[in-house]
């Protein structure tokens, strides 16, 4: 495999799990307010690490749990932003 043939497969997985996030998301909150966890809760994560990366409070980490990386919210930590 040469590197553009995997370069070109790392964006689609990149572009599906980013897909993959936004519909999670977009369900949730027509089925009830999601929030991270909840979104753990229901199994429905996808490992994108957005919520860790635009956490205000930094409240947010990844941890690596079940052969997935998953987020653990610092309740201690987190003020009322709405999404942890
Ligand atoms: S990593 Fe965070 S933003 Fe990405 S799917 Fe999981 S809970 Fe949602």
């Amino acid at each position: 495999m040469g590197s553009n043939e995997a370069i070109n497969i790392f964006s689609k997985l990149s572009i599906n799990l980013l897909i993959q996030s936004y519909l999670n998301h977009k369900i949730g909150l027509i089925m009830e307010k999601l929030n991270v966890k909840k979104t753990r809760k229901l199994d429905l994560c996808v490992s994108c690490e957005i919520c860790s990366a635009v956490c205000p409070e930094n409240s947010i980490i990844m941890e690596y749990d079940f052969g997935q990386f998953l987020p653990k919210v610092d309740d201690e930590n987190v003020q009322s932003v709405g999404f942890a």
